[in-house]
Parts: C-alpha cells; structure tokens; sequence
C-alpha cells in the first residue's frame, strides 16, 4: 500500500468515532450535547466528517460556571504538582501524535508532513510551560528610602480562549497551556471550520489527570458561543486568535465586563531581501514561508520586497520554485500544499486572483485553481506569485491568507522601509541581508512584533511572541504569557518609624 494509502485507512480509523457518536462539548469532565448541530467536512471532497454540538449562551455559562468552580482548587495547588500534570498531557499528546496529525490534516486540509510536527509541537508548548509553573507567582523586591516592596502574582481567574481554524491544534496548545500553568482555569471555543482536534485535546487532557471543569470545551460559532463568553461575566479575561476584525467586535463585546483581552491577529508580513544577501537561502525561505501550512498561516510571508538590481532574477527563480511544489491529498507524505480549508475560502482566494488581473499585476505562476484527477472534487488553488504589483493593489495591503505571494522591486534602503510598513498590520518580518549595520538599522524601523533576519520563521518558545498595529495587542511567549494570565499585586512594607502626616487633631 502506498504511504497515502494506508494514512487514509488510518485516517478513516480515527474519524469513525466522530462520525458514530457526534462531537459533543466537554463541561465539568462530561460529554455534553445540543440540540443544535453543525457539519465539520473535509476540504479534500467536502465530505461531512462530523456532526457537532452546537453551543450559545447556555453552554458557555454552564461551561464558565464549571471553570468558576474548579478555579480556587487550580489557583493553590503547588506549581510543582501544576508542572508534573501538565507534563503528562505533554506525554499523552507525544503518544497520540500520529491520531492527531491524521485528523487534523482531513479536518484542516493541511499537508500531514506539517500537521505531524504541529502536533508535537503541542507537546513542546506543554512542556515549556510546564516548567514555567514553578516559578509563575515569583515576583520583585523593589527598595526606597524607609520601604521595602514585594510583588507577586496570582492567576487572573477562569478565562477564555477562542481560537482559529488553522493549525487549530498547536495554537490552541499555545494559548492553554500557560493559562493552565499559571493557574487559571479555562473555557475554549475552538474555530467552527476545524472543532475535530480540540475535541481530542481537552480528552487527553483529562485522561492525563487534568481534574473535571479545570478545562472546558465548548463547539460553536462566532456570533453566538463565541460572543457569549466574550460576554460572560465569570471569564476575567480572552484570548483571542483571529482576524483583525474580529478581534475589534470582541472587544466591543467584551466591554461591559471590561474584559482583558489578549490578541494575536492577522498579517501582511514582508520579506525584504537585499542584493548582498544569500540569494540561494533566501529564496528557498521566502517559498518556505509561504507556501508552507498552504499560506493559511498569520507569519507567512506574503509580500516579497526585492532590491531592484535583482528582482527579475530573484523573481524567477522564486516563481520555479513554486511552481514545482508538490499540490495533492494533505495525506499523501509527499504533498506540500493541500487544499484550503473550505469552498468559502477558496472562492475568497480566488477572488482575488481576478482582482490582480483587474488591477494590472502580472501572474508569473499559478492563479488559478488546481485541478485535474481528485483536485476536482476539493478546495485546491495553485501556488501562485504575482509580479509587476504595486502596494497599493489590494494584493499587497490585505491578508489573503493562500498560498499567494506578490513580489514587488525597491530600490534602496529607505524604500524598503517604506514598503514594508506601508499596510495596516505589524506582525512579522522577515530581512535578507549581510550587512550588520543594515540589518540593525532597517529592523529598529521596521513595525512588526517579531524580525527574522536571514531565516525563516524559527520560533523560540521563551521569546515573546506577536504582533503590532492591526496585527494584535500583547505578547505570548516566555514571562510574556503569564503578564496576561496573572494579576500582579503590590505590598509595600515600611522598614522605620517614618513619619506619618498627620491631618488635624
Ligand atoms: P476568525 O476571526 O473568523 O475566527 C476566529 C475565532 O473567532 C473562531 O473560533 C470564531 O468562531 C470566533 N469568532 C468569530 N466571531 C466572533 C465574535 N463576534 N465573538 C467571539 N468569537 C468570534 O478567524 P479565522 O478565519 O478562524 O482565522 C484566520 C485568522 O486568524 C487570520 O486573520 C490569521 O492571520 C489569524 N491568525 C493570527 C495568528 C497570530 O498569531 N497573530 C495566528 C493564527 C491565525
């Protein structure tokens, strides 16, 4: 059997229990149902791979009344006994990866050569912060005259986590893990297009020993369960990952009970290469960036900014590049880019491929659908770069969110600059050249929360993570995570008799 072959059999082997019993939400440690349901398919040939409950206000309340209740046990169990737990959900996960990257990869449409590392890329999150449970309620000792000050930390309280259909599995890892290592206790609502992975997640969580209503999952969309744990009073904070536009309508929605939000929002990130760098790495990355998780990806870089006494060249060799990329089945080992996440999306995508046309960029490869053989059946576009573009075209300013780049030429340092600011996001960079004193001086101008200069996106975990602009509002990563999750509290402590005013008498 081919290798695609028996990742199908796998694949069908892992869905069947979806498909007998349903995706339920996870309230309290108990599977609960709605009577409203939703279809999860596959964007391989639209298949229904799952019926799903479908929450609104009520779940999210019994969900945020279980996280309120499990919160004080979860806040003073020691950090130690915190970082043993999480570490065996970090084990349980490493042990299902194959289950989960096969699911992932049918319910997203992602290749599985990337959801394979996405999913162990779960475990590292539960692992790096897991060890960071120890020390999370540590705090500062800050001097003045007559006055000693002690800091510490305490977990803000049951929150919310909402999340995005691409690479649903690792991101919602990102994001609960450290809310869990730094004491809180959580209500998710994982993306409506993707549900199939977070569901696994909260079930092996629990299975690892997690306790009930520590972790509550509940399925639903955006306007109505999402909306109402924006809205729920018991949630103290939300993290959101998403588009720009949704995260403005969360915090609207989350104002009345002045909600801490935490976002991490969509990009145009550019790729600004220099004439002197290492013109062979940076065109592999730049394809890497891309093309890769099939552009559905907040970091991708989408804008190529190629110094002009090498554009053409550079231009040419990143469209054959491209164009050689393995499109086919997200469960085939050798298949790069599979097809995007929904008929929605990719008519979305494609949309845009007319807009270049209309706006006169010039397509140097792809721009169409991908079809032919089982294509046909599924939501594949080809990988594609479009050349000739200004900035101003809406290729340049808006998140497409596709394997789609567009390449334009500038001609110095300062121009580079200018192009690489002038969109509306600032979530990530990416700067090719081998001048020190260049590289230093163009990051400093740069507006974007995170720089890679001369790789591709190579993530660190205790580095802080996010974006600038409409591109978020604070940072994950390291300490970062916790500053979000815990309130810091301040007890000032007077060292002599200083002097006390006194007010009459
Ligand atoms: P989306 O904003 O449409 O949906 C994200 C989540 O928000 C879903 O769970 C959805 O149900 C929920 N939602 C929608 N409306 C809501 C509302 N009114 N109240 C509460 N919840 C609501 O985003 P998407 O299309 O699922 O994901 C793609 C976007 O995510 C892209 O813009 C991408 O750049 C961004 N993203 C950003 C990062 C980052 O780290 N910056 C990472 C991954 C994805």
């Amino acid at each position: 059997m081919s290798d695609l072959a028996t990742n199908m059999e796998k694949a069908r082997g892992y869905l069947a229990r979806f498909g007998e019993n349903g995706v339920a939400h996870h309230i309290a440690g108990q599977a609960v149902t709605s009577q409203a349901q939703f279809d999860t398919i596959t964007p391989t040939d639209q298949g229904v791979l799952a019926r799903v409950a479908r929450g609104g206000a009520v779940e999210i309340d019994r969900a945020a009344q279980a996280a309120r209740v499990a919160f004080p046990a979860w806040r003073d169990m020691p950090g130690a006994e915190r970082k043993r737990l999480l570490h065996r959900i970090a084990d349980a996960i490493e042990a299902r990866a194959e289950e989960i990257a096969l699911v992932e990869a049918m319910d997203t449409g992602q290749a599985i050569r990337f959801m394979s590392k996405a999913a162990v890329r779960g475990a590292e999150n539960f692992r790096y912060f897991a060890d960071q449970a120890v020390q999370a309620r540590d705090g500062q000792s800050i001097y003045a005259p007559g006055q000693v000050n002690l800091t510490s930390r305490t977990p803000i309280g049951p929150v919310g986590v909402i999340t995005p259909w691409n690479t649903p599995f690792m991101l919602s890892t990102w994001k609960i893990a450290p809310a869990l290592a730094a004491g809180c206790t959580v209500v998710h609502k994982p993306a409506e297009l993707s549900p199939l992975t977070a569901s696994l997640l909260v079930e092996i969580a629990e299975e690892a020993g997690l306790p009930p209503g520590v972790w509550n999952t509940v399925h639903g969309f955006g306007e109505d369960a999402g909306r109402a744990l924006t809205e729920h009073p018991a949630l103290k904070a939300v993290s959101f990952v998403g588009e720009s536009a949704t995260g403005s309508r969360i915090m609207a929605q989350g104002a009345a009970t002045l909600k801490r939000v935490h976002f991490e929002l969509g990009g145009k990130n550019p790729v600004v290469v220099f004439a002197d760098a290492d013109l062979d790495r940076a065109a592999d990355a730049a394809v890497f960036m891309i093309y890769s998780l099939n552009g559905e990806r907040c970091t991708s870089s989408s804008r190529l900014l190629v110094e002009e006494t090498v554009h053409d060249d550079f231009v040419a060799r990143v469209a054959e590049k491209a164009a050689a990329i393995p499109v086919g089945h997200p469960l085939d080992p050798a298949t790069v880019i599979g097809p995007l996440i929904h008929p929605e999306h990719e008519r979305k995508v494609l949309a845009y491929f007319d807009r270049a046309r209309d706006e006169g960029a010039t397509i140097a490869t792809g721009g169409e659908k991908a079809t032919g053989g089982d294509l046909d059946a599924g939501c594949w576009v080809r990988p594609t770069l479009f050349t000739g573009a200004r900035n101003d075209m809406a290729i340049a300013q808006e998140e497409i969110f596709g394997p789609v780049l567009t390449a334009i030429p500038f001609s110095g340092e300062e121009d580079a600059v200018r192009l690489a600011n002038d969109v509306p996001y600032g979530l990530a960079g990416y700067l090719w050249t081998n001048d020190l004193t260049r590289a230093l001086r163009v990051t400093e101008a740069m507006e974007a929360g995170m720089i890679w200069v001369n790789s591709e996106n190579v993530r660190h975990l205790p580095t802080p993570f996010g974006g600038m602009k409409a591109s978020g509002i604070g940072r994950d990563g390291g300490d970062w995570s916790f500053d979000f999750y815990m309130e810091t509290k301040n007890v000032s402590l007077a060292t002599g008799a200083h002097k006390i005013t006194k007010l009459g008498g």
